[in-house]
């Protein structure tokens, strides 16, 4: 009667919209207490966009960028825009896209590189280029002067990653590009702490960016500013505290926490590396699989027992 029951169990998955690896996942899905939620792709849709752009006027660049240049919002966009072309992150298609909707078409970037959970760097129309966090920039030792780092300031407050543009040694802009979360996401939360689930958000983002996304779907506990290698030792030090670790997320960078989680989601509509990772796939991206998930593990494995 088990393997039937647990026939059941995956075929009424199947029904739900989640796709399970194989039956014995339905044991460690009963097991969870702790369930880690990536931000960007996951809670949020992670379709960004550009919503605005501060570009650093001459008359700004005396309070603290000496010999700051200034620079206009078009030449930030042509520098940003080619660089983040070559990119596949979600920061870089909003702003690619907005660059491209301005510009049309975008100058071929040399000596590109992306740097994971930092940004890209490379050079454009002569000029050396750096779009990503202020971390990026400080590796290269370019200091945000206090009119960008004040529109830093605010975003990351509002909820929007801040995103610097700095070219031949000099911060020139602040990007803010945000997604919305997923209208499901907020009952998801719910429906997993009516479970007696305790949700954590885990992202590379800015840690005031975290909180407010945080905040807005019900979740308390934020572990932000986590480099893509990192993600899997957040999950591991959960598991040393004794937890049991559902991790649900999309990305590439992603797929080594899934893996080392007690239970792997992906989204359905993620990277085929978060999908292979993981135990339980969620097929169309609707958070609330995830407590459907767990509860039908719940049902099956008792009607077993
Ligand atoms: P996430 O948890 O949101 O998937 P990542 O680790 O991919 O985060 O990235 C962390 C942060 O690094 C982003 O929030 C962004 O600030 C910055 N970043 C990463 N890639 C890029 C890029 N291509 N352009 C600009 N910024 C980037
Ligand atoms: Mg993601």
């Amino acid at each position: 009667a088990t393997p039937t029951a647990l026939m059941v169990g995956t075929g009424r998955g199947a029904q739900l919209g989640i796709l399970i690896k194989g039956p014995e996942v339905l044991e460690s899905t009963r097991r969870v207490d702790t369930v880690v939620l990536d931000k960007t792709g996951t809670v949020t849709t992670g379709t960004m966009t550009l919503h605005a752009l501060h570009a650093l006027h001459t008359a700004d660049a005396t309070d603290g960028a000496e010999g700051a240049e200034g620079a206009d919002e078009e030449t930030v966009l042509r520098l940003a825009g080619a660089l983040e072309h070559a990119s596949e992150h979600p920061v870089a298609r909003a702003v690619a896209a907005a660059a491209t909707e301005r510009l049309g078409t975008l100058p071929v970037p040399e000596d590109f590189a992306n740097v994971p959970g930092l940004g890209v760097q490379g050079v454009v129309d002569g000029h050396a280029v750096l779009v990503g966090r202020q971390q990026l920039l400080a590796e290269w030792a370019i200091e945000l002067p206090a009119a960008l780092a004040a529109a830093k300031d605010r975003s990351e407050k509002a909820g929007r990653t801040a995103i610097a543009v700095a070219w031949d040694g000099e911060a020139r802009a602040l990007l803010e590009v945000a997604d919305a979360v997923k209208p499901s996401s907020a009952q998801a939360i719910a429906r997993l702490r009516d479970l007696g689930l305790t949700p954590i958000l885990l992202t590379g983002d800015n840690t005031a960016v975290a909180k407010t996304v945080a905040a807005e779907v019900g979740i308390d506990e934020v572990v932000a500013e986590v480099l893509p290698e990192d993600k899997v030792d957040a999950v591991k030090r959960l598991q040393a505290e004794g937890r049991t670790v559902a991790m649900v997320g999309d990305g590439v960078n992603d797929a080594a926490a899934l893996a080392q989680a007690d239970l792997g989601l992906a989204i359905g509509t993620g990277t085929d590396a978060a999908i292979e990772a993981a135990d339980l796939t969620l097929v169309n991206g609707d958070l609330r699989a995830a407590p459907d998930a767990i509860r039908l593990a719940r049902s099956t494995l008792s009607t077993i027992r």
